[in-house]
């Protein structure tokens, strides 16, 4: 005992210190969450679907649902199903071998639905572009209303192309699709 006791003296405290609260954050996601009761009156429910990424975009989307984002506190959630899904976030440039299943998640969504796709492969194909095995940027394969750049695009950038993708205005009076980003 006494060894362990002398080893947590010598080692003392190895954890990170306490991050200062983020009241930016806490004032942007009020502010989030009034829009999204303002606009659908209801949460959003969406389906994340990864076309063929190389899970780095899947992080940062993850991240979102942690304490500190807590996504599911602002009235936005992840649904297993594209039946129950108001919106697809797409990643990924589109592998040959995910674009029928990309058409057909595209197709079971009700209408009136909504795409962002995020990252540049998503956006434009990017480190991977178009070849044999890949369809390229994900507007090949269905529409996209609202792009999210970056590489991966942080969890505030996905989330406001979420919110940009809310806020648009009905498809037939759209001159082109969005894009949100640094
Ligand atoms: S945009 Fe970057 S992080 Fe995202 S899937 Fe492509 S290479 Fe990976």
């Amino acid at each position: 005992m006494w060894q362990v006791l002398k080893k947590i003296a010598h080692t003392g405290i190895v954890t990170e210190a306490w991050p200062e609260p983020a009241l930016e954050w806490r004032t942007e996601a009020q502010a989030i969450q009034a829009d999204l009761l303002a606009i659908l009156g209801r949460s959003l429910a969406i389906r994340m679907v990864d076309a063929g990424s190389c899970n780095g975009c899947e992080l940062e989307i993850n991240a979102l649902n942690n304490p500190y984002y807590n996504i599911e506190g602002l009235g936005i959630k992840f649904v297993a199903s594209p039946r129950h899904a108001d919106m697809l976030l797409v990643t990924g440039p589109v592998s040959r071998h995910m674009e029928i299943a990309l058409q057909r998640t595209y197709d079971a969504t009700p209408a009136p639905k909504l795409v962002v796709a995020v990252g540049d492969c998503g956006c434009c194909g990017g480190l991977f572009g178009e070849s044999y095995a890949s369809c390229g940027k994900v507007s090949n394969v269905i529409p996209v209303d609202v792009s999210v750049p970056g590489c991966p695009p942080s969890p505030l950038d996905i989330l406001r192309g979420i919110l940009a993708a809310v806020r648009l205005p009905p498809p037939e009076s759209r001159p082109r699709a969005a894009e949100v980003g640094p």
